[in-house]
């Protein structure tokens, strides 16, 4: 069933637990996400990324993330990621989706209120939920070797935080403090008091972003602090590169189809690994 992003984090919030946001640019990640998401009974966020449409466009796939995840007994959230216009957001609300992220945070301050609050008074009329950034997050999703260390000068300042939350109504935050985008080139060093004091600025979940990657005890150190939402997809694209690989060497891959099937059992595992790792308790699932 499809659910809104407010009544998954306030789930995860009771429960104390973290909710898993997983992007699904490709059919086999969709498939295995969903039944990674039966599975655990508790609430999972299919997201689709703006800068995803280089793989597959918002209206080839989002119309399929929305049946699946209506059908399905258990409750998913169908979310634009790093929305970076008011009109591809209307345009992934138009097909279904239940909530959305604008990105404007390589935009000057102003800027990114001034947007945050127009697509914020859009998705809200339309019962939709709005995750805004401030904080830079860097990233080499696609490996570019000069990222993928997180630069503290663009680490989220808690006032901004107050202020930016308090003047776009928001109803949940992705901030800076610590992870990266994509493949971390060294160890992540995560900002913990940062997270704390962000989550009290704030008034609003944190959401963090760069979820790939990070042990157990971080996802749940970070889970304690405040933040809520933890978005995923590098771990998992590649899971899938890694088991499409094995079956390109078996004896019994003869149509692509095999190596889609593998690919989604890929996902499956390494999310179904990391939906567990975000769990209220060990072993809940
Ligand atoms: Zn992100």
């Amino acid at each position: 069933m499809l659910i809104s992003l407010s009544e998954a984090l306030s789930y995860a919030e009771t429960h104390g637990g973290g909710l898993a946001a997983v992007n699904t640019p490709f059919f086999e990640a969709l498939l295995a996400t969903i039944d990674v998401g039966e599975r655990a009974g508790v609430p999972i966020v299919l997201a689709f990324a703006q800068s995803h449409e280089k793989y597959v466009s918002i209206e080839e796939i989002g119309p399929a993330m929305v049946a699946l995840a209506s059908r399905s007994e258990a409750p998913f959230v169908v979310h634009v990621d790093h929305g970076e216009d008011i009109e591809y957001i209307r345009t992934g609300l138009d097909i279904g989706f239940t909530s959305a992220m604008i990105d404007g945070s390589l935009r000057p301050y102003e800027e990114n209120v001034a947007l945050t609050r127009a697509v914020v008074e859009m998705a809200h009329e339309r019962g939709a939920d709005v995750e805004g950034e401030i904080g830079a997050m860097s990233g080499n999703e696609n490996g570019d070797p000069s990222q993928g260390i997180a630069d503290e000068t663009l680490y989220t300042r808690p006032q901004e935080a107050a202020d930016f939350v308090a003047r776009t109504g928001v109803d949940c935050l992705a901030a800076s403090f610590g992870t990266v985008h994509g493949l971390y080139r060294r160890e992540p060093r995560l900002d913990y008091e940062l997270i704390e004091q962000l989550r009290r600025a704030a008034g609003v979940p944190l959401v963090m972003h760069g979820g790939s990657g990070l042990k157990p005890q971080e996802y749940r150190a970070c889970i304690d602090r405040g933040v809520r939402k933890i978005n995923y997809y590098t771990y998992a694209a590649k899971a899938a590169l890694d088991a499409a690989r094995d079956a390109l060497e078996g004896e019994d891959t003869y149509v692509f189809s095999d190596v889609a099937v593998r690919a989604r059992q890929g996902v499956r595992e390494d999310v179904g690994r990391f939906v567990q790792a975000l769990a209220p308790r060990a072993g809940a699932l």
